[in-house]
């Protein structure tokens, strides 16, 4: 090997070892370029054939040359492993890793708890209605005995689509719909419910939210009473609380009904004992309801004197919030995976 070559032999080396190590293709070039690119050592070698004896200038480029050949040889050699190698990695199928989990998606506690109270009522003989969403203020309130003054028509309460039109601050004008339609007349002419979505205008807070779940129940016939009222709502706080709850009925206003009653159930964290959740009561109300006003009964040409009926309505998050004991109704919108996975 000349003289100058033989300067060149650590340089070859150490190319030749970085090459070797080089597992990108990207590794691979930068050692390429310092062999071969245009401020590679082969370059300044060759500018350097000027100093060399003119009898060995021949043999030099001869050897210089073939240098150049043998590396571009080898580096395309190189290129064509690291290529294999990241192919058959990227190919490599271990069968005995674990499995990815896959996420399995469930019902939202309100759907579900919906879902089990409608459940609930179609097995006692109950039929289903839904209605619009957005409603006339006649069905709204009209038709339902709220009369003019009354501050749950205020634009605080409800919101206003359009003069005379709102989104339904209750799911009691179905009710209406349904009763509006009847021709048939049999002992018991209507035993429905309607479970939907509802709005008014509250701000957020633990108990209050916009945009709510409420389902509505009504039973209208011959001869019926407060008695029947209070046997289905027994039977339905039984299946939905627990087998051991108890109910209590106690006279409030809403313009729809008369007489009016709020229904309470014994509290299941305390078995009516007395807790911080039911205040040291014993109770937790959870729904208004009571006889349909005959006037209602009027509104939609049922005539008062042979037909009575008795409704009910209460907010499906109130219900979950019970059932469940979630302190803030906000947490069932929120959306907040940590509190949903808890319900499956
Ligand atoms: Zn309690």
């Amino acid at each position: 090997m000349p003289p100058l070559l033989e300067e060149l032999a650590s340089l070859i080396e150490e190319v030749r070892n970085d090459a070797k190590s080089a597992a990108t293709p990207n590794e691979l070039a930068q050692v390429k370029a310092r062999a071969l690119g245009g401020k590679g050592f082969l370059k300044s070698a060759l500018s350097g054939i000027k100093d060399v004896p003119s009898e060995e200038r021949k043999a030099y480029g001869q050897q210089l040359n073939a240098l150049k050949n043998e590396f571009e040889e080898f580096f395309k050699r190189r290129a064509a492993e690291i290529d294999a190698a990241a192919k058959a990695e990227a190919e490599f199928f271990d069968s005995g890793l674990p499995g990815m989990r896959v996420q399995m998606g469930r019902l939202h506690p309100i759907r579900a708890a919906m879902r089990n109270i409608v459940d609930i009522f179609v097995s006692m003989g109950f039929d289903v209605f839904t209605g619009p969403e957005m409603e006339y203020e006649k069905y709204n309130f009209d038709l339902l005995n709220i009369p003019e003054y009354h501050p749950a028509r205020d634009d605080m309460d409800t919101f206003y689509i359009l003069p005379g039109l709102v989104l339904r601050t209750h799911t009691s004008p179905v009710q209406v719909r349904v009763m509006e339609k009847i021709k048939a007349r049999e002992d018991v002419i209507v035993q429905m419910i309607s479970p939907g979505r509802v709005f008014r205008r509250d701000r957020p807070d633990a108990t209050h939210t916009p945009c709510f779940h409420q389902l509505e129940g009504l039973q209208v016939g011959r001869g019926i009473s407060m008695a029947n009222m209070r046997w289905i709502l027994d039977e339905f706080a039984r299946r939905f609380f627990g087998p051991e709850t108890r109910t209590r009925l106690r006279p409030d206003y809403f313009p729809f009904v008369e007489p009016g009653a709020e229904l309470a159930v014994t509290c299941s964290m305390c078995e009516g004992k007395g807790c911080r959740v039911c205040k040291e009561t014993g109770w937790i109300e959870v729904m208004g309801c009571g006889m349909v006003h005959p006037q209602v009964l009027r509104n939609v040409n049922i005539d008062p004197d042979e037909y009575s009926g008795w409704a009910f309505g209460f907010g499906v998050e109130r219900m979950a919030q019970v059932l469940y004991q979630v302190p803030d109704a906000r947490m069932f919108f929120e959306n907040d995976m940590r509190f949903l996975r808890q319900f499956s």
